[in-house]
């Protein structure tokens, strides 16, 4: 699995589960596995918590 955002390899465990966060070492970004299927692991961007007062 590479970064969505500067395509480096991204080192996830493999007892990752869903809802974890996977920071990239190059750019810094982090992810949040939002859905986890075998091998198949998606990601979405994860979102700083601080100025969101919704929900
Ligand atoms: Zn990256």
């Amino acid at each position: 699995m590479n970064c969505p955002e500067c395509d480096a390899a991204l080192k996830i465990p493999e007892d990752a589960d869903i809802g974890e966060i996977i920071s990239c070492s190059d750019c810094g970004s982090e992810f949040e596995i939002s859905k986890k299927n075998g091998v198949n692991i998606e990601l979405k961007q994860a979102e700083n918590v601080g100025e969101d007062w919704g929900e």
